[in-house]
């Protein structure tokens, strides 16, 4: 992995990280997709990827990320490239954040929760955290505390998933400006199968509703926090915290074309201004200027205020999902992730019909009958 970039801000003391991309390309899982048309995006190497462009079949849109993690990459090699170097930071008293981001059915949760047999990045980088611990123990001076919380912020509520009965809870800042939330639950953690004893149950709590596009569409933002605190064995007992949040974005799709009506219109609403806020956020601290990064404007951004830019070390993997039903919503995922974009006047080379040009023609005009760009 290539080094962050960092880069002293105008006061000089305080560092400002960028925000690491990743995308990871999930499977091509629907075979029925448009008669069969085949992936509309693919990998060109480790940071490279290519789209077909809907404005003009003979070209592509080539975008460049810090990493490209293509259909066949392991939970295992997520994990390492675009998390692991994150965490050890958190035992130093520094903050991270991990986001996934994208459509709904792009493989989000996959990519965070995974299944029993292809563990994901919560369950490793919880192990992660204990085994750096372990290690530490040994040879610091520091005893080590582990503690977990588990929120969504549903409709710009925020909502203790380890306590479901709570109500919308307040986000507060102290005086040296740290983030936290009063009244949040935070259970002390001492292994993994802790962990997972409070984790498994609370992760059932999460609000979900079916849309058109996706029985299991999750429409709400569901945030684990894992809070290391470390306290000097000799006096004066100085103390550090450091938090790493591991967030699963609610989806990223333009809700105008999944025929969501009444309340899920006004939860799309909702979501949408903390993705919306989100990407602002992200295109302020990665633009390295000094303009106010406007934090303040949605429930999960000044949550994460404290654990994103600054001093934090925070990883935005993007989902994205070949088929072409997605086309759209990859787009504007990929617009959402990449600064660095390029057309190439190059035809996509379709990999399963056997006459490449029509089908991009096709897929086109139903885009385009479809109505809004990228
Ligand atoms: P999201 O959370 O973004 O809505 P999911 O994680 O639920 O998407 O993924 C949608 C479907 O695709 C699931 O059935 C999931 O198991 C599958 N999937 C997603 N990513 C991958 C992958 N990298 N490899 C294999 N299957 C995947
Ligand atoms: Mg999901």
């Amino acid at each position: 992995m290539a080094a962050q970039r960092v880069t002293v801000s105008s006061d000089g003391n305080k560092k400002i990280s960028r925000v690491r991309v990743a995308v990871r390309l999930r499977p091509y899982l629907d075979k029925e997709d448009e008669k069969g048309e085949g992936p509309c995006v693919r990998g060109l190497d480790k940071q490279n990827l290519e789209i077909v462009n809907w404005r003009n079949a003979t070209e592509t849109v080539k975008y460049h990320f810090d990493a490209f993690h293509g259909e066949k990459t392991t939970q295992q090699e997520v994990f390492l490239s675009s998390v692991k170097p994150v965490l050890s930071h958190v035992l130093n008293g520094q903050n991270a954040s991990v986001f996934a981001y994208g459509p709904t059915g792009a493989g989000k949760t996959h990519t965070m929760l995974g299944s029993a047999e292809k563990p994901g990045v919560i369950p490793r980088a919880v192990r992660e955290v204990f085994n750096l611990v372990h290690a530490k123990d040994a040879e610091e001076g520091w005893d080590y505390s582990i503690s977990m919380s588990y929120l969504e912020i549903y409709n710009e509520k925020v909502l203790d998933l380890l306590s479901p009965s709570s109500q919308d809870l307040p986000i507060r800042q102290d005086k040296d400006k740290n983030i936290f939330i009063p009244g949040l639950t935070n259970v002390t953690i001492s292994s993994f199968s802790d962990f997972d004893t409070h984790f498994v149950p609370a992760s059932l709590n999460r609000t979900t509703a079916s849309t058109k596009m996706n029985q299991r569409s999750s429409r709400s933002h569901a945030i684990l926090l894992i809070k290391v605190v470390r306290t000097s064995r000799v006096l004066p007992h100085r103390q550090q915290t450091g938090k790493l949040y591991l967030v699963d974005l609610a989806g990223s799709e333009d809700n105008r074309r999944t025929g969501n009506q009444g309340i899920r219109l006004k939860e799309s609403g909702a979501i949408n201004l903390s993705l919306f806020t989100l990407s602002k956020v992200v295109d302020s601290l990665n633009s390295g200027t000094s303009v106010r990064v406007p934090y303040r404007d949605s429930k999960l951004t000044r949550l994460l205020q404290d654990s994103l830019g600054g001093s934090a070390h925070s990883v935005m993997i993007t989902n994205i999902a070949p088929e072409y039903k997605y086309y759209f919503d990859t787009f504007s995922a990929l617009n959402f992730a990449a600064k660095s974009k390029m057309i190439v006047n190059k035809p996509f080379t379709r990999e399963t019909v056997a006459v490449p040009v029509l089908p991009v023609k096709r897929a086109r005009e139903e885009h385009k009958a479809g109505g809004s760009g990228s």
